[in-house]
């Protein structure tokens, strides 16, 4: 028998082709792609390209996040700013006005996104909050029927899901995190299978299912195979990929695990073990993956464009040309981009500098 490491002794186009057979992957399948040689990456992001070229061609979708409540949530989730028991400074307001979310519709629109992501920091909604999120909902959708909606407003009660459906949301946004195994050590005031409860309501009440994880919480790889391939199960629609953006004044604050090439193979892992959701590079995508995020587009078919909840991120238009210059295409793109800035207009001569530099 072969005793070499089993990412030594696999063909990553044989990976693809079982993920587009619909075979599902083995975990020890799993545990190969996330020990793929360093050297080797570009096999293994070849082979999650085959999948995500069948599915979605060379197409990029655009998320916009607005943070429609701010900063006052009473879980105790140890990655979250916005957390009771997080000592982190950040903006505290109540839900959004509906003419608030309309106003971040219209970024989303200027920033080319194809689906506008409300997220609120709460345990879950009140039936006010949920009739707040549907009148906002049906603003929006007036007045931009082609824009998506994506609601992410955390445990949902019985018969909620079915409101926001009847509003107009597209989608709702509940994320597993991490493993079953792993889920007591990020919270304790509530637990995966209250997740998972969520999950199932918003598949049931017919709107669409996003629900992804977030690694860099110390985490094994076992941990990240089992996320990964409970997704699946689920058949979630879309599955976001966040890289904790580790927060002083955080309980997972002083993390410091993931390296760019590392999540590279965990967004190969999802595209693999997910062929046909929509895999989506997350939060933490400036910090973690770093000059090499270009190489995550190959694995991803979709991106947060401008800020996340509580932190900046890159220009949108940043993206935009990241995203042309991969020789990809924005979905839905419609009006022209603009012309870029030409070359001439970005070069910076260094004369003032050395001016400055030299002594007196
Ligand atoms: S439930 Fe959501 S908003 Fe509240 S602490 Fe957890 S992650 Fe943060």
């Amino acid at each position: 028998m072969d005793a070499r490491p089993l990412a030594l002794t696999l063909n990553a186009f044989d990976l693809a082709d079982k993920s587009l057979s619909g075979e599902e992957l083995t975990r020890e399948e799993g545990l190969a792609i996330l020990a793929w040689p360093d050297a080797d990456i570009l096999s293994l992001m070849h082979a999650a390209y085959k999948v995500r070229h069948a599915a979605f061609g060379n197409k990029v979708r655009l998320n916009y996040l607005v943070n429609i409540q701010s900063g006052i949530c009473q879980e105790d989730c140890g990655y979250c700013s916005q957390s009771a028991v997080a000592d982190v400074p950040v903006e505290k307001y109540k839900l959004m006005t509906p003419e608030e979310v309309e106003a971040a519709a219209e970024k989303a629109v200027a920033n080319k996104a194809a689906r506008l992501c409300m997220v609120a920091s709460m345990r879950g909604p009140s039936d006010r909050d949920i009739k707040g999120v549907a009148d906002a909902v049906r603003r929006v959708k007036d007045r931009f029927p082609q824009l998506e909606l994506c609601a992410c407003l955390g445990l949902l009660k019985d018969g909620q899901a079915d409101t926001l459906n009847e509003a107009g949301v597209d989608a709702y946004n509940h994320n597993l995190n991490t493993s079953e195994r792993h889920y007591g050590e990020i919270c304790s005031t509530h637990g995966f299978s209250d997740r998972l409860d969520t999950v199932r309501k918003v598949r049931e009440a017919g709107i669409s299912s996003c629900s992804g994880a977030l690694f860099g919480m110390g985490e094994t790889r076992e941990d990240v195979i089992d996320v990964a391939f409970r997704l699946r199960e689920l058949g979630v629609d879309s599955i976001p990929v966040n890289f904790l953006i580790p927060f002083k004044g955080t309980a997972q604050g002083h993390r410091e695990e993931l390296t760019p090439v590392y999540c590279l193979k965990i967004l190969a892992l999802f595209r693999l073990s997910n062929p046909f959701s929509e895999i989506r590079i997350a939060g933490g995508r400036e910090l973690h993956l770093r000059s090499l995020q270009p190489l995550g587009l190959y694995a991803a078919n979709s991106i947060f464009v401008g800020d996340y909840l509580t932190t900046e991120g890159q220009a949108g238009s940043l993206d935009r040309e990241m995203i042309r210059d991969l020789g990809f295409e924005v979905v839905g793109e419609s009006g022209p981009e603009g012309a870029p800035a030409p070359l001439v207009d970005r070069v910076t001569l260094t004369s003032r500098k050395i001016r400055e530099a030299k002594p007196a």
